[in-house]
């Protein structure tokens, strides 16, 4: 028999989620973003659920070409735009839309020999200093790339940088308007945060928006609000199995480092999922975990392979007893893969992408 661990994809879950990002801008169109392998849910497991989308935005190429062999025709944005003046080809011969953000990506599209020409993103900084033109800049560029013959038509691009947060966007998006308020063309403004939170100051000015994590069924704004909150539900389920049990005596203590020690009699649960399949090294004692669909908490530090957990609210638990790592039980009880999180000093981003490659992964297509 495998090692019980199974990581479930949950195909409905994602249309269901996709689907709440558009209800948060029903006048736009949808790219669901799907970089870095569908956030750890693997490409094309993803798009099965998520077919309805408008378009695919990621930033490898490679990726790019695996949608193109799924048969989708549709729109694909290049996030980072070409690395090198050979990505271009294959933007001309995969239909490719891609992100201008520097001089360098212009000078290589003026030098492009390509019978199509090219849709492009022209990618402001308005305040987030990674990549993009500086607003002083950005007409310049708008009207180099509007005189090349390599162009057919320019949107505008930009992002936010607190989005999720306190600052939120107004002065970004201030930025954004009083440099771009004349200029034709169709905008992309917003991840998931700005999509849900500010729906209002955005509402009629994002032909498209760029969902990543609300699609995968994490909360872009954590803890201060829920995925329950935003109406998702969980894509990934990481799941295993007890293969141990033991009953410890006060004092006690559990796992590498000695770092938890028991202070009265208590049976613990051996799991089959430690760090190398993903599961955060950082979550410490009191990281929640569902055993047979009941929370309970992780005693001791994760090791390589094994997590230990406190069986105490589950007394009928043992061998092969079936332990939610996050998402959903087989038993309908969720934790969000956002506590986990949490629990980690990290957000549910980096856990879904390191999923490790060593867990096996099956598509559970049945909704809820
Ligand atoms: C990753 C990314 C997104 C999606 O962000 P989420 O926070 O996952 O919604 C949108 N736009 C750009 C430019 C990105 O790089």
């Amino acid at each position: 028999m495998p090692r019980p661990i199974v990581a479930t994809i949950h195909t409905a879950a994602l249309a269901h989620n996709l689907a709440r990002a558009r209800l948060a801008a029903p006048d736009s169109r949808v790219w669901a973003v799907v970089k870095a392998n569908a956030y750890g849910h693997g490409l094309e497991r993803a798009f099965e659920g998520l077919h309805s989308a408008d378009g695919f935005a990621l930033l490898d190429l490679a990726e790019a070409q695996r949608l193109r062999a799924l048969d989708w025709r549709g729109p694909i944005l290049l996030l980072e735009g070409c690395f090198d003046a050979r990505d271009l080809e294959l933007c001309s011969r995969l239909g490719l839309w891609h992100t201008v953000h520097c001089n360098e990506q212009v000078d290589m599209l003026a030098a492009h020999k390509t019978q199509l020409p090219h849709r492009v993103f022209l990618k402001m900084n308005s305040g987030m200093n990674r990549l993009g033109f500086r607003p002083e800049r950005y007409r310049a560029a708008w009207t180099r790339l509007n005189a090349l013959p390599q162009v057919e038509e320019i949107s505008l691009m930009t992002h936010f940088s607190d989005a999720d947060g306190p600052k939120g966007i107004a002065a970004q998006l201030a930025t954004f308007d009083a440099v771009t308020h004349d200029l034709p063309g169709e905008r992309t403004l917003s991840n998931s945060a700005g999509s849900l939170r500010h729906r209002a100051a955005l509402a009629s000015r994002s032909d498209w928006i760029r969902p990543g994590i609300v699609v995968y069924g994490s909360a872009p704004d954590f803890p201060e609000h829920s995925a329950a909150h935003w109406g998702l539900q969980p894509t990934m389920t990481l799941a295993s199995r007890i293969i141990g049990v033991q009953h410890l005596v006060a004092g006690d203590t559990v796992g590498y480092g000695s770092s938890f020690t028991a202070d009265g009699p208590l049976t613990i649960g051996i799991v089959a999922c430690g760090y190398a399949d993903g599961y955060p090294r950082h979550c410490t004692t009191g990281t929640p975990v569902l055993v047979g669909g009941v929370r309970t908490r992780l005693v001791g530090r994760v090791s390589m392979d094994m997590v230990t957990v406190d069986l105490t609210p589950v007394p009928t638990a043992g061998m092969g007893s079936e332990v939610t790592l996050w998402g959903r039980s087989a038993h309908g009880a969720v934790l969000p893969i956002d506590e986990v999180a949490l629990a980690a000093g990290t957000v549910g981003y980096e856990l879904m992408c390191a999923l490790a490659q060593r867990v096996p992964v099956v598509v559970d297509a049945v909704g809820l």
